[in-house]
C-alpha cells in the first residue's frame, strides 16, 4: 500500500516517562506504516528543555501559531523533587502554561466514549466537551482579613475614592478582576471550537446576581456572536445558548449530551471535574487548547503515568492506556487534512479512531479499563501496553 502524503506538517512535541515510551510506539506501530508523516519535531521532553533552558518550548508554541496545528505528548511540570531528580538549573514553568499563555488560547477537554463504558449519567449518550476560561477571577484574587470597623476603598483613575463596603463587624473581602480582552478571547476560541466540532455552544454565568461582572461575560459573548459568528453558526446548523450557571448545570443532567459548555474560571474547574468522573476514566480524557484566531493543540488530560514508567524502566509490563494519546494524534491528523484539503488524510483518522474503540468494545483493552466494562457477551480481556496497539493495528 503506498503510503498517504501530507504537504504541511503537523507541529509535534514529544514529551516524558510513559507517554514518552507510547508516543514513539503510536508513531511506529499505528502512524508510520500508512502516512508518510511530515512533523516540525520539538522535544519538550525534561532534559530537552533543562538543556535549552526552556526555549524549545516557547519555539514549539511559535511554531504552532506558524502552522496551524499542533499535536503534544504529556510533560512533566517540575516541582521541587523533578529539580533533584532531574539536576534542573531551574524549576522550569508547566509547558501547557507556557503554550497556553502565548496562544492566549482555551482548553477544551472531552472524553472518548466507548460502547461497553457507560458514564453514570444514564442518559448522556455523546460526549460532553467544557471549556473553561483559564485568566482571572478567584484564582489571581486579592483578599483580606477585615477587622471591627474596617472599611474597603476604589481607588479610580484619577484618584477619587469610592467606598466599597464598611463591614458592619469583622470578617473577610475578597476582590477579583477580568479583563474584557481575556474575556473576548475566550469567546473566540469557543466559538471557534463549536464551529470546527460542529456542536451547539452552552454559556453560562450568574448574571442575576453579579449584575455588572458575569453581566459582561455575558455581553462580550452576545456581541461577538452577533457580529462574527451568527452567520457562521446558522449556516453550519448549530446554536449559541446562553442561560445562567444553576439552570445549566439541570439542563446538563438531563442531556443527551453532545455540546460545549463554556465556562468562567472557577465553574469550568468544578465541572470539569464532575464531568471527567462521570464519563469514567482520566486515561479517556481528551483535551484541545484553542487560540482565538483558530490555532490548534492537541493532546491527553492525563499525565506522564511515572508509576508505570518506572515499572517499565525495571523491565515489567506495563498496562497504560494510550486511548487519549492516540486521538490527540487522530485530532491532530484530522484538522491539517481538513486544512489543506486532504481526504485520504482524514479518512485515515477516522480510520485509527475506529479500530481503537471498535478494538476496545470487541473486549481487548489496557487494564485501567477492565472494571468499567459491561457489555453483553463480550469478556474484557487486559493486555499490556504495546500488545494494545498492536490489535489496533491489526484492525486498521
Ligand atoms: P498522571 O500521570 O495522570 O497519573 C496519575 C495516575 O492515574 C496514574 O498513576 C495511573 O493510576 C492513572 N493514569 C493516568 N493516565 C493513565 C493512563 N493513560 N493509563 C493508565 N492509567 C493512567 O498524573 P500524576 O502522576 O499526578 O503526574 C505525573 C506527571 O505528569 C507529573 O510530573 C505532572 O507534572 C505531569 N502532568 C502533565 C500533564 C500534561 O502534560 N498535560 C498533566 C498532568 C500531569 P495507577 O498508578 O493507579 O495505575
Ligand atoms: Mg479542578
Amino acid at each position: 500500500m503506498a503510503k498517504i502524503k501530507m504537504t504541511t506538517p503537523l507541529v509535534e512535541l514529544d514529551g516524558d516517562e510513559m507517554t514518552r515510551v507510547l508516543w514513539k510506539a503510536i508513531k511506529d506501530i499505528l502512524i508510520e506504516p500508512y502516512v508518510e508523516l511530515k512533523t516540525e519535531y520539538y522535544d519538550l521532553g525534561l532534559e530537552e528543555r533543562e538543556r535549552t533552558a526552556d526555549k524549545v518550548t516557547t519555539d514549539a508554541a511559535e511554531a504552532i501559531k506558524k502552522y496551524g496545528v499542533g499535536v503534544k505528548c504529556a510533560t512533566i511540570t517540575p516541582n521541587a523533587q523533578r529539580v533533584e531528580e532531574y539536576k534542573l538549573s531551574k524549576m522550569w514553568k508547566s509547558p501547557n502554561g507556557t503554550i497556553r499563555a502565548a496562544l492566549d488560547g482555551t482548553v477544551f477537554r472531552a472524553p472518548v466514549l466507548v460502547d461497553g463504558i457507560d458514564p453514570l449519567v444514564g442518559n448522556w449518550k455523546k460526549p460532553i466537551t467544557i471549556a473553561r476560561h483559564a485568566y482571572g477571577d478567584v484564582y489571581s484574587g486579592v483578599e483580606a482579613y477585615v477587622p471591627e470597623g474596617g472599611k474597603v476603598y476604589l481607588e479610580l483613575p484619577g484618584g477619587d475614592k469610592i467606598m466599597i463596603k464598611d463591614l458592619p463587624s469583622a470578617g473577610v473581602i475578597q476582590a477579583v478582576h477580568n479583563l474584557d480582552k481575556s474575556i473576548a478571547g475566550f469567546a473566540r476560541s469557543c466559538f471557534n471550537y463549536a464551529l470546527s466540532t460542529k456542536q451547539d455552544l452552552w454559556f453560562s454565568t450568574k448574571d442575576t446576581i453579579s449584575k455588572i461582572y458575569d453581566h459582561r461575560f455575558k455581553d462580550i459573548f452576545a456581541e461577538i456572536y452577533e457580529a462574527e459568528y451568527r452567520d457562521k453558526f446558522e449556516a453550519a446548523g448549530i446554536e449559541y445558548f446562553y442561560t445562567l450557571i444553576d439552570d445549566a448545570v439541570a439542563r446538563v443532567m438531563r442531556s443527551s449530551g453532545g455540546f460545549i459548555w463554556a465556562c468562567k474560571n472557577y465553574d469550568g474547574d468544578v465541572m470539569s471535574d464532575m464531568l471527567a468522573t462521570a464519563f469514567g476514566s482520566l486515561a479517556m480524557m481528551t483535551s484541545v487548547l484553542v487560540s482565538p484566531d483558530g490555532k490548534f493543540e492537541y493532546e491527553a488530560a492525563h499525565g506522564t503515568v511515572t508509576r508505570h514508567y518506572y515499572k517499565h524502566l525495571k523491565g515489567e509490563a506495563t498496562s497504560t492506556n494510550s486511548v487519549a494519546t492516540i486521538f490527540a494524534w487522530a485530532g491532530a491528523i484530522r484538522k491539517r487534512a481538513e486544512l489543506d484539503g486532504n481526504a485520504e488524510l482524514e479518512s485515515f483518522a477516522d480510520k485509527l479512531e475506529k479500530a481503537t474503540l471498535d478494538t476496545i468494545e470487541s473486549g481487548t483493552m489496557t487494564k485501567d479499563l477492565v472494571g468499567l466494562f459491561r457489555k453483553e457477551g463480550v469478556t474484557p480481556v487486559g493486555v499490556g501496553s504495546f500488545e494494545f496497539l498492536e490489535a489496533i493495528a491489526k484492525r486498521l
